[in-house]
């Protein structure tokens, strides 16, 4: 790491676990790194020898040198091909990255174990974050895998099985009645005035760092095979600017010759990257309102790291109604086998979209990156397909029914 420089002021720093100090929580930082140092020691042939998980780019995380990291295999999650489900897209060729299949079951799992390790490193006894479940549940995870002491601040919405998920971990877990944004802001404050590690992965650079190795990861899984587009849902931005930046450092590093475009896609009901996008100006907070709980974010953090993404990739940014995400939600499980939540999946549901409005061509081979699990939300799942039948344990019901319903 050579440093950080501010997204808004432009200012170089050589620390960077905070926000710019002259700009705020606006002036999130970008970490910046020495390719060429990195080129030594990571090739395809360096890397072929070490563990499957998010540590084998170590040189390109902002990890202290000997950095004690959690014990739990964060990453290199699988890259499915999902023929039937590219139909119902209307693509050629759709590949599905399965980020459910980490620890606690999403993408946040990669931020988080930066966050741990910086956090041990730093002598921290007590991490928090503010989170509708899983950034909380990936820190309180990995926090408990080395005994640190996680504190919670979840908004009243947030789904049972992600709270119960911070619990069995062992998270003090403090629910706030208020919105996301408050919440997110009495976490800011409550880190400020008690000095406990701030894992909030807007204003701390590092996180997106953790991010950053999907993007490494999709590079060296495909290689050659690199994908024309990369669709994920955007609620803060860390993620879509976290994949993009990882795929930028591969083809530097001679991994991948072309880069994809990337697609943004947020709910219709909180929607200001879509806005700021189309109207090619700044983000302004505004509302935010769908059950796709993960990007429920009305005041993105990091909406110019976002937005540079996009724009750098010659991407779209869409939005998609609630609906056409639990059509996802149903669609990945029948025609793939693959079950995500709806902040997981809608990055399916932009896709869907943008073929139909040709941003993305038929012809074009697109991978979307799964987020979270399904478990983490059943109460949307059963939304999206409704209950099984009853039936009393008797054969003349089962055939009477079965000729209702043939199989
Ligand atoms: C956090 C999250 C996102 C969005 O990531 P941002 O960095 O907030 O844009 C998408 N899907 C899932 C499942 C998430 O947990």
């Amino acid at each position: 790491m050579t440093g950080a420089v501010c997204m808004r002021c432009a200012k170089r720093y050589r620390v960077y676990d905070g926000p710019c100090p002259d700009c705020g929580p606006e002036g999130v930082l970008d970490i910046e790194l020495d390719l060429d140092v990195a080129r030594r020691s990571i090739n395809p042939r360096t890397l072929s020898a070490r563990p499957r998980d998010q540590w084998r780019y170590r040189e390109l995380l902002p990890l202290p040198a000997g950095a004690r990291v959690a014990p739990l295999q964060v990453g290199w999650t699988p890259i499915a091909d999902a023929p039937r489900l590219a139909r119902w897209v209307g693509l050629r060729s759709l590949r599905v990255k399965d980020e459910g299949r980490n620890p606690t079951a999403s993408f946040k799992d990669r931020a988080s174990g930066v966050g741990v390790a910086r956090a041990l490193a730093g002598r921290a006894r007590v991490v928090a974050c503010a989170s509708t479940g899983n950034a909380a549940s990936s820190l309180a995870g990995a926090a408990a895998s080395v005994g640190l002491t996680s504190v919670i601040f979840v908004p009243e919405f947030a789904p049972e099985p992600k709270v119960a998920q911070l619990l069995v971990f062992g998270a003090r877990v403090i629910r706030v009645a208020g919105t996301y944004d408050q919440t997110w802001e009495l976490c800011q404050r409550a880190c400020d005035a008690y000095g406990w590690y701030n894992r909030n992965a807007a204003v701390n650079p590092s996180l997106v760092e953790g991010k950053k190795t999907c993007g490494l990861e999709i590079a060296e899984q495909l290689g050659a095979e690199v994908p024309d587009w990369v669709a994920v849902s955007v609620g803060d931005g860390c993620t879509i600017a976290g994949t993009w930046k990882g795929l930028r450092e591969m083809r530097a590093l001679g991994f991948i010759s072309r880069l994809p475009r990337m697609l943004g896609v947020q709910a219709e009901g909180a929607r200001p990257l879509v806005d700021a996008f189309e109207r090619g100006r700044d983000v302004e907070p505004g509302p935010a309102e769908t059950l796709a709980d993960s990007i429920c974010v009305g005041h993105p953090r990091n909406w110019r790291k976002a937005l540079r993404a996009v724009r750098e990739s010659k991407g779209a940014f869409v939005a998609v109604p609630d609906e056409a995400i639990l059509d996802a939600m149903r669609e990945a499980g029948r025609l793939a086998g693959i079950f995500g939540e709806p902040a997981g999946v809608a990055g399916l549901a932009g896709l869907r979209k943008a073929v139909q409005e040709r941003i993305v061509s038929r012809r074009a081979i697109a991978l979307t990156v799964v987020t979270g699990s399904g478990l983490k939300d059943v109460k949307s799942a059963l939304r999206a397909v409704g209950g099984p039948v009853t039936l009393r344990p008797d054969d003349a019901e089962l055939a009477a029914y079965l000729r209702e319903r043939p199989v």
